[in-house]
């Protein structure tokens, strides 16, 4: 039975997995008294999830460092990488602004706002936001953070897991290899092989995400319920029918088949591992080495590509966050009543870009993020932080549809970008049909 379980495709038993936590979830939820179903999926389901999560936490920074200097120090030559980087910002860039475009379009035709009491937000709730977003904000102003890029210390980096800073280093690391030239082939091959072995860990651990996938989604329906439906309706309506255009239109479409003028089924089949690990963990950053690896693995992206593109794309490119973000806007213009004139539309827009830039790739991350957005529609601080402890209990739902999102301008951005450098094997692209 075990062997015909593992001969099926990876991508169907993660969607197995997602599907098998969903109802398991919801049955334990409905069945329960909601207390009783929250500690038992904290005790049985939870640890399976947050095991399966550690794992592949584990391989985020040797995965990033190694591929990302192997791969720069494949390319040869330091030009090829200035391109690569200039397309890769221009398409992250012009991704995020159709999606807070679509946030803002979504708000205004269901209007999620109207009639939304956010007041009711328990004073707990709003002590917890208000000590979080005290820790967020003392990240400091914008030159502060672009200069957090380079890397004091680039040990430390690799220790604390930041990711702007690990790329910094690996791409000099990996230029220095090229301008070496011979003298560091040994080290060229240090690296290649690295990043062979820790591929090669990841696929090991990638075979245990159905059960990961199927444990986290238990855990998150058990615990939570589809409360989200009740109290936020017109939000989640909103944001997972905006999400779900970006991915199918914008995404699939335009940049799929229009742009790369490849095939839109193939794409999605390729990328069902990835959106179930970013589904169900709400993390891009976890699910960056499942990202890398099915890049390379059944999308045929050159490694190269796949280790640059995806771990910045994991940091700067966050497209459902920017689509919630412009949302939460209007949801509170909405609720408190406030009319927008087209000056704080662009104004809501040109910050929920930004913000989405600087929000990490880990759970809920963004809403600690949506003060500034707020203050755009003349929200006071007080008040931002009410509405923001308002959605913070329902936040997950949220979180795992924008996280999905994330994740999929990330692998439709790789594979263009893949596709003009001729870094893409089409014929492996095309095979994701047939597994
Ligand atoms: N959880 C999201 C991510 O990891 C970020 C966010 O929107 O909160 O991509």
């Amino acid at each position: 039975m075990f062997q015909t379980w593992n001969s099926i495709a990876l991508w169907k038993r993660v969607l197995a997995g997602l599907v098998v936590g969903l109802v398991v979830g919801l049955c334990l939820r409905y069945s329960l008294p909601a207390e009783r179903s929250s500690t038992i999926a904290d005790v049985w389901l939870r640890p399976w999830g947050d095991g399966f999560v550690r794992l592949i936490q584990m391989l985020v920074v040797p995965l990033i460092f190694t591929t990302l200097v192997s791969g720069v120090a494949a390319m040869g030559d330091p030009k090829k990488l200035g391109s690569l980087g200039s397309q890769t910002i221009a398409l992250y860039l012009l991704t995020t602004v159709f999606a807070v475009s679509l946030g803002l379009a979504m708000g205004n035709l269901l209007r999620p706002g109207v009639g939304v009491d956010y007041s009711s937000a328990s004073q707990s709730d709003v002590e917890n936001v208000q000590d979080t977003l005290k820790i967020a904000e003392s990240a400091g102003g914008i030159a502060q953070r672009l200069l957090a890029i380079i890397p004091s210390n680039p040990v430390q980096s690799l220790a604390q897991a930041d990711v702007l800073q690990i790329i910094f280093f690996a791409l000099l690391v990996g230029l220095g290899i090229v301008l070496t030239g011979r003298p560091a082939e040994p080290a060229k091959l240090f690296f290649d092989a690295a990043a062979e072995v820790v591929m090669r860990i990841t696929l090991m651990v990638m075979e245990l995400a159905p059960l990961g996938v199927m444990a986290l989604m238990a855990w998150v329906m058990a615990s939570k319920g589809v409360g989200v439906l009740y109290n936020l309706f017109w939000l989640a309506a909103a944001l997972y029918l905006a999400c779900a255009f970006q991915i199918l239109v914008v995404y699939g479409l335009l940049l799929i088949k229009l742009t790369a003028r490849l095939p839109m089924l193939a794409f999605f089949r390729g990328i069902v591992d990835v959106q179930g690990v970013a589904y169900s963990t709400s993390s891009s950053n976890a699910t960056l080495p499942v990202s890398i690896s099915c890049a390379e693995k059944n999308l045929g992206i050159d490694k190269s590509i796949a280790g640059s593109v995806l771990p910045l794309g994991a940091t700067i490119n966050m497209d459902g966050t920017s689509c919630y973000l412009g949302l939460i806007a209007l949801f509170a213009a909405q609720a408190t009543g406030i009319e927008l004139s087209w000056s704080q539309y662009l104004g809501v827009a040109l910050t929920a870009t930004a913000a989405s830039i600087g929000t990490a790739g880990i759970p809920s991350a963004s809403l600690l993020l949506a003060a500034s957005v707020l203050s755009v529609v003349g929200i006071t601080h007080e008040q931002a932080l009410i509405v923001i402890a308002f959605i913070f209990p329902f936040d997950r739902l949220l979180d795992m549809m924008r996280t999905l999102t994330n994740v999929t301008g990330d692998m439709a951005c790789a594979s263009v970008v893949a596709k003009w450098n001729g870094g893409l094997d089409e014929d492996v692209f095309r095979s994701a049909n047939d597994t």
